[in-house]
């Protein structure tokens, strides 16, 4: 079992998560969030799984906290008017994103653990995750704004931060920074051991975030790399004050999750993407035959040493009672 313990406030929703010992209760339900009243927009390439804004998103998650999901993970979807260099969007307390977590927090308080997506490419219009200067992402340049978005979700009450560019050094400084407002139960999720996987397709229809010219390899690893590096960055993350460690994706790198997750003392995520919850949908597969294969690849992920586990399957897993 491994516990974080900085945080002061173990809310019996937090303890749940990080020490639950069943899969069930590792299982976090990602969202994305849309400006706008009423929506509710399938995503083709993800079927099952919408964008919607705030008002839909608060009632769909007040009917998974009945049904026991209460872990949530959100990704805001800007517009593209809303989109510029420099993310600067990101960070307004008057987006979606930070008004869904308000309410969520508001309605639920400690029964329910938010996490929220902190990066810059769903608000820069050229699609990267840090800012640009001459067709270069500049890790430097791009931290303080990555601190800016991470302040205001915690002041939303968000309970962890996912900081998922990958940018060096920037766990240290957003947990300076939320230390510094006095955000000291504010957890961070760091994406610590991310590849630039083929694997994300789907999610960048979701989120609307493809990169609009070259891609993400400067920042992301490489995904013939050793474990090396791997556990490099992990422990790095770790030392700097990340809560969670996140290895993304999952399902193809389960060998890394192992090795991480025997390298470092905090909790291990894993992210089940958008492209592998594709492929288990591709074969069509009858509900009896897809709840075997969720729940194998579930089993898989804790096997490996998956203490949290972000997956679209979430909602059907625990409505369906797969597990039990
Ligand atoms: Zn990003």
């Amino acid at each position: 079992m491994k516990i974080r313990p900085r945080i002061n406030r173990w809310t019996s929703a937090r303890r749940n998560l990080i020490n639950g010992s069943s899969i069930q209760s590792s299982l976090v339900q990602p969202h994305f969030v849309v400006e706008g009243d009423m929506v509710n927009e399938p995503i083709l390439t993800m079927p099952g799984i919408n964008r919607q804004s705030v008002d839909v998103l608060v009632k769909t998650i007040e009917k998974d906290m009945e049904m026991g999901i209460t872990s949530h993970m959100l990704f805001p979807v800007l517009k593209q008017s809303d989109k510029d260099p420099i993310a600067s969007k990101a960070s307004n307390l008057s987006m979606p994103l930070q008004k869904a977590v308000k309410q969520l927090k508001r309605k639920f308080g400690d029964e329910i653990v938010v996490m929220t997506d902190v990066c810059l490419c769903t608000a820069t219009d050229h699609g990267h995750c840090g800012l640009i200067n001459e067709s270069e992402v500049v890790n430097d340049l791009s931290i303080p704004e990555l601190c800016r978005i991470a302040l205001s979700h915690a002041e939303c009450g968000a309970d962890y931060i996912s900081a998922s560019d990958m940018m060096d050094g920037r766990v240290n400084a957003i947990r300076e920074s939320l230390e510094s407002e006095g955000y000291v139960n504010t957890g961070i999720m760091s994406y610590s051991v991310k590849y630039a996987s083929a694997f994300y397709g789907p999610f960048r229809d979701a989120a609307d975030s493809a990169p609009a010219f070259n891609d993400r390899s400067s920042y992301q690893m490489d995904t013939r790399s050793d474990y090396s590096e791997a556990i490099l960055e992990a422990i790095t993350d770790e030392k700097e004050g990340a809560d969670i460690i996140m290895v993304k994706p999952a399902m193809i790198y389960l060998d890394v999750v192992r090795e991480v997750s025997n390298s470092v003392m905090r909790p291990v995520a894993v992210y089940n993407v958008s492209g592998e919850y594709s492929m288990v949908l591709a074969s069509k597969p009858s509900v009896e035959e897809r709840k075997k294969m969720v729940c194998e690849i579930l089993h898989a992920f804790k096997r490996a040493g998956a203490d949290v586990i972000v997956s679209y399957h979430t909602r059907e897993v625990i409505n369906n009672k797969w597990l039990n």
